[in-house]
């Protein structure tokens, strides 16, 4: 009774934690009310929960979007997109640089519904303009590629997919909504995972799917609520607390990497820098046009010496944890020859320019002098 009054006077500054995975309700009229969409309200947390809600109306706002759908991964977002949007049939148009875990969704998993997808450079449009000659329901594409961080055009694929009664989605995980807000720039849908950049910390698994057609948002809700993709409000509540961060994380982050970019260029140790911000990326002028003059805090680097470099290299760099993901505040060294492009054939490997020496940063908000110090005894003799 007390507590219920001093919460009536006083109000918590920070938001509480809804864990409750159901929501009693005062009668049936209220039911009645709740169910139609009439009143606000929450029953079962699988539909719907506070914290869910919260961090929707967030990412909402900073994408500029009507709706966000929020999924237990990014992984999650992209299934459940994909399943609201196609049927057995159907044909897909998607980027042949795609996450890992992307390529399987639609070349093993969907497959398996007589889901057809057709692999395209999406940085040719000739390319993609001949493969909708033949119809498809969607263009898939990924803001900023793995590894080569190959940019997408995302307004002129817009306008090629719109052309053809396609729609394009845009993963955005790699870019985030701080550096580029692909539904402003004709793009039908955005995801991201949240598990990278927005959560920022390494502690949360989450993504969103987020656009404008309210008849496409029922059919998502419909598919992560029956297919039980749902999110989980304690991450919920952390990415809420991420994004309180997020954009002087990222700013920070890509300062650092734009002056390393040009440092490891520069070093003898160093063959190959692939960075959107270095003269010699084939997207710099578009990376600037997209993501004013902020190229992102991801950098590519192929040592000399191949596989043994790198073992030595992230042996001498304590400081920079080896680890398959991205978006940590703290900076992180990846491997996509052994990690996200494992299972890729080596054909395929080479013509992507995969190398063995390849490494891939994820540069965080340390203070410059610390990345450049870890790096400089990783490539140290
Ligand atoms: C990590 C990642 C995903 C998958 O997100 P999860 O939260 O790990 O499921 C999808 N796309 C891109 C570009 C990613 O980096």
């Amino acid at each position: 009774m007390d507590a219920e009054r001093a919460f009536r006077n006083s109000q918590p500054v920070a938001p509480p934690l809804y864990t409750s995975s159901v929501f009693a309700l005062p009668d049936l009229d209220a039911l009645e009310r709740i169910s139609d969409g009439i009143e606000p309200g929450y029953m079962y947390a699988r539909d719907k929960h506070p914290n869910a809600e919260l961090l929707s109306n967030e990412l909402r706002q900073m994408h500029g979007s009507q709706w966000c759908s929020l999924a237990a991964s990014g992984m999650g977002a992209l299934a459940a997109t994909m399943l609201a949007l196609l049927k057995n049939g159907d044909r897909v148009v998607a980027s042949d640089q795609l996450y890992g875990r992307t390529s399987q969704l639609l070349g093993q998993e969907l497959r398996r519904f007589d889901i057809a997808t057709q692999w395209v450079d999406s940085s040719n449009l000739d390319e993609v303009r001949a493969s909708l000659r033949q119809p498809a329901k969607v263009l898939l594409v990924e803001t900023i590629s793995n590894p080569l961080l190959r940019v997408a055009n995302i307004p002129a694929l817009a306008e090629i997919a719109h052309g053809n009664g396609c729609l394009l989605i845009a993963d955005n995980t790699f870019a985030t909504p701080v550096l580029f807000q692909p539904l402003k720039h004709g793009a039908d849908l955005a995801v991201e995972s949240l598990t990278k950049m927005i959560g920022g910390h390494s502690d949360l698994t989450l993504g969103a799917t987020l656009g404008q057609d309210s008849d496409l948002h029922k059919r998502l809700t419909s598919v992560t609520t029956i297919w039980g993709m749902s999110a989980s409000p304690f991450d919920c509540w952390q990415a809420t607390r991420s994004l309180a961060t997020v954009k002087l994380r990222v700013h920070a982050a890509v300062a650092n990497a734009a002056r390393l970019a040009e440092w490891l260029k520069s070093h003898p140790k160093i063959i190959r820098t692939i960075y959107p911000g270095l003269s010699d990326h084939p997207d710099r002028a578009l990376a600037s046009r997209l993501f004013a003059g902020s190229p992102g805090n991801i950098i590519c680097a192929e040592l000399a010496g191949g596989r043994e470099a790198v073992n030595q290299f992230m042996r001498k760099v304590q400081g920079i944890p080896f680890c398959p993901s991205l978006g940590d505040s703290r900076t992180t060294c990846s491997y996509p020859f052994g990690t996200s492009h494992r299972y890729v054939e080596s054909a395929e490997k080479s013509r992507l320019g995969i190398t063995d020496g390849l490494i891939r940063l994820s540069i965080g908000i340390e203070p410059f002098e610390e990345i450049h110090g870890e790096l400089e005894k990783g490539l140290a003799n």
